[in-house]
């Protein structure tokens, strides 16, 4: 992995958040070329990285193992058929982390039977701690599968998807998901602070609060449910709080939410 050339078309956010996971992971920096057509940010991305940083796409391109398309999911197409001879002449792996751009169309501007990979990962990718899903096409092989995983768990966890269509729940519970946390964070706070707590206390104390939860989740062997059964004795502070979560439909507005989420996924992709 370490001796693979990764190119990044587009130099944003997400690119950035990659380039910063690889060389977290001691992935050399003199195998990482970034095409962004802002000279700004190509200057911020060798200051900050030390990776290449070219104007044009196929300069970054040429020698490259790996492509990954960072651009705005309305550039993909444009970019993917400027790229394509280049890309089949040297029968480079195409990541496309681009939200709702479907493999087969990837495919289809690179030329056919291309190896692809698409990726949908989540804006805490930004401080690696992302949940990323990943749909490879048939013609992706294992080596290069292995390859999509180790260069997107540089951003957080990632999961593979047997069927391109689950994206659609992906985005519904990842993709989105964070808006869903800070909403809940939101409320929580307010609430704090109808209590009389000042916004700062109220804030740490959430925020830190969803931390620790997660936390203790993610590293206990039981279900969530047995979790929360554990911290909600009978009659007691928690149980008044959940009963009043249940009494306004908490689990049916999750459900409403992320089936809303889903639809309009499908909708647009
Ligand atoms: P961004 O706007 O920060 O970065 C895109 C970059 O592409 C910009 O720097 C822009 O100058 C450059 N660019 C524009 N046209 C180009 C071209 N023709 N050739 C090369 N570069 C070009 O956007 P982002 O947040 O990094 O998102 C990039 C992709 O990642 C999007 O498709 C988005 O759907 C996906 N994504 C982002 C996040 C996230 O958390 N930011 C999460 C999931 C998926």
């Amino acid at each position: 992995m370490n001796e693979k050339t990764i190119a990044f078309i587009g130099g944003g956010n997400m690119a950035r958040s990659l380039i910063g996971g690889l060389i977290a992971d001691r992935h050399p920096a003199a195998g990482l070329r970034v095409a962004e057509p802002d000279a700004e940010r190509r200057e911020a991305l060798i200051a900050d990285f030390e990776v290449q940083a070219f104007q044009e796409n196929a300069t970054a391109v040429r020698g490259a193992d790996v492509v990954i398309l960072a651009v705005k999911p309305n550039r993909v197409a444009d970019v993917v058929r400027e790229l394509a001879p280049q890309i089949q002449a040297q029968g480079s792996l195409v990541i496309s982390v681009a939200a709702g751009v479907r493999c087969a169309d990837i495919d289809s501007w690179l030329g056919g039977d291309r190896p692809v990979v698409r990726a949908m990962p989540n804006t805490p990718a930004l401080v690696q701690t992302g949940a990323t899903a990943l749909f490879a096409n048939a013609a992706v092989s294992n080596e290069q599968r292995d390859l999509a995983e180790t260069i997107l768990r540089a951003v957080g966890l990632i999961v593979w998807l047997d069927d391109e269509r689950d994206m659609n729940a992906v985005t519904a519970i990842s993709g989105s998901g964070p808006a869903y946390f800070f909403a809940t964070m939101e409320a929580m706070q307010s609430a704090g602070e109808s209590l009389g707590l000042d916004a700062r206390t109220a804030h740490l104390l959430t925020l830190e609060t969803a931390l620790g939860a997660a936390r203790m989740a993610l590293e206990s062997a039981e279900d969530v449910d047995e979790l929360k059964r554990r911290v909600t004795s009978p009659g007691g502070t928690t149980a008044a709080a959940i009963d009043e979560l249940e009494a306004g439909d908490l689990a049916g507005a999750y459900h409403r939410a992320l089936h809303a989420a889903a639809r309009r996924a499908e909708e647009l992709g």
